[in-house]
Formats: structure tokens, C-alpha cells, sequence
């Protein structure tokens, strides 16, 4: 595997030829009445269009605030941040962003295909429209025949499988998620990454995954980006060679333990 040590020296490291998201010496202070978090410090990369990338660390180092400064949900204290070309209010405003929960937020009094729906009745698309995408998306996550369920009727999988037809309903060029599956059982929660990258086959999306279990991002991802606590910062992009698709087989595969122990190493003494 190739893992680039990211230093203050070297915050280019991770450019890419077509870039999609890019952050530029991020940086992500909260105050309270007493005193101030240095949140995010420095943070510096790119990520291509279309690529499955994770951000990697324990908890508080970051992972969230990093995600919600990409989709402009909040803004940083400092640094640039670029969205297909402009800025990450245009993308938003473009809808080029769905996101996806811990929790996948759903109406209980919603039919699962009126949950689907949400977005492009917002957006006042016809019922025959908004009907016709849902069938299709439902298809897209494997829920057909589901659609006239209501959420509390199906698993916590399929919930979350619907939270992620939802997002893309839009058809946004970028998803973001975080940390969709750690709520599941780990039997759901690998099936669930099977189906996604499945998912991400079919749409083309650009992905950003958050998640603090090493072994699921080296199996989603193309690289994974390693966050490190107090404050949180870059501190290694690993490259994950390893072939696509990528099936459960893989994860018995020596290369696949080799690439965690590596990534796992790289978080002793934090
Ligand atoms: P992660 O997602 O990796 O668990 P977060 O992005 O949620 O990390 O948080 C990073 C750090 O910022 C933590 O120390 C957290 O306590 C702090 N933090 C997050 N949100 C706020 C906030 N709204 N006000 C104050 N501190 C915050």
C-alpha cells in the first residue's frame, strides 16, 4: 500500500488530475463562553470526481465538522474550499450534494416511497414523476416492493437503505455520509457496504465516507484519508489498491489484512 505521511511542508500531496472537492488549509475553531477547540487544523486535500474516498479517525478528531464544512452546512473558520469548480454554496445551491445519516431520519407516517419522494415533491415534481423515480430508486437500493411500507415496518438496514435512496433522489453529484452503517449489526453493516459500492457502480457518484472502523473504509474506499485527534488534522492519505469490484471474499484476502494493520499502525500513541 502506499501511505503519504501528509507534514505542514507537504499539504499538496493529495491533488488530483480532475478534482472535485478540494480544501485548502482548512481550519475549524468553536468558542464557547470559556474556551476555544481547535477542531480541524490545516486540512489540505483533494479529492477526484467520482472517487470512493473515507476520512478515517477516533472520535473527535473532526470527521463531522470536516464533512458539514464540505457540504456547507457550516463554514470553516479558515481556508478554501472548492466544489466542482466553484464554490460549496454553489454546489449546494445546485443541489450537487445528498447526504446520508447515522440516523436515517425518516417520516414514521410516510410510506417508504413518499420518504424516497421527499426531495422532488420540495422541488414540486409531479406525482407521476415523483412515483417513476421512486420505483427506479427503490430498484437502485433493492427495496423493490417495498415502497408502500411504512420506515418502522422495515429493518434498521433497510431503513438506512431507503435514508440513501432518498439522498440520491436528486441525482447529486457528490454523497456524502456519515457514518451511515455504525448503528447496524457488523453482519448488516458488510452487507450494507457490498450494496453500496454496487450502488456507487451504477451512479458514478463522488463519495465521501466518514468512519471511525478501518476495516470498512479499506473496503469501500479508493483512498482513505487518516485524521488524527487534539486538533485534528491530516496526518496520512493511504492509497487501497485493491481490486473492483470488491466482493466479501476480499475480506479473508491477506492484501486486505495487510492494508488495516497498516492503516491501524498508523494510530498507535494517538
Ligand atoms: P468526529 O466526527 O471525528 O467525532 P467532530 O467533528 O464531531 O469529530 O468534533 C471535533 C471536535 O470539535 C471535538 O473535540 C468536538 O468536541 C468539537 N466540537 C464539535 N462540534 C462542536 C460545537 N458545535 N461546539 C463546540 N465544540 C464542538
Amino acid at each position: 500500500m502506499e501511505m503519504t505521511a501528509i507534514n505542514e511542508e507537504d499539504v499538496q500531496v493529495s491533488e488530483v488530475a480532475v478534482p472535485e472537492i478540494e480544501l485548502k488549509d482548512v481550519e475549524m475553531r468553536y468558542r464557547t463562553d470559556t474556551s476555544e477547540v481547535l477542531a480541524l487544523q490545516r486540512v489540505s486535500l483533494s479529492i477526484a470526481k467520482g472517487e470512493f474516498v473515507s476520512l478515517l479517525g477516533p472520535s473527535g478528531c473532526g470527521k463531522t465538522t470536516l464533512l458539514r464544512i464540505m457540504a456547507e452546512l457550516q463554514q470553516p473558520s479558515e481556508g478554501d474550499v472548492r466544489v466542482a469548480g466553484g464554490t460549496a454554496r454553489d454546489a449546494r445551491l445546485a443541489r450537487k450534494y445528498g447526504i446520508v445519516f447515522q440516523n436515517p431520519v425518516l417520516y414514521d407516517w410516510r410510506k417508504v416511497k413518499a420518504n424516497i419522494a421527499l426531495p422532488l415533491e420540495m422541488m414540486g415534481y409531479s406525482r407521476a414523476e415523483r412515483n417513476r423515480r421512486a420505483e427506479e430508486l427503490l430498484a437502485l437500493v433493492g427495496l423493490e416492493g417495498f415502497g408502500d411500507k411504512y420506515p418502522w415496518q422495515l429493518s434498521g438496514g433497510m431503513q438506512q437503505r431507503v435514508a440513501i435512496a432518498r439522498a440520491l433522489s436528486m441525482e447529486p453529484e457528490i454523497l456524502l455520509m456519515d457514518e451511515p452503517f455504525s448503528a447496524l449489526d457488523e453482519f448488516t453493516r458488510e452487507r450494507l457496504n457490498e450494496e453500496l459500492l454496487a450502488i456507487w457502480t451504477k451512479t458514478g457518484n463522488t463519495v465521501v465516507f466518514v468512519t471511525h472502523s478501518i476495516s470498512e473504509a479499506v473496503f469501500l474506499s479508493d483512498r482513505v484519508f487518516v485524521l488524527s485527534p487534539h486538533p485534528g488534522r491530516l496526518s496520512a492519505v493511504a492509497d487501497i489498491p485493491l481490486p473492483r469490484p470488491r466482493t466479501k471474499e476480499m475480506r479473508n484476502d491477506p492484501a486486505f489484512f495487510r492494508l488495516v494493520a497498516d492503516i491501524r499502525n498508523r494510530f498507535e500513541g494517538v
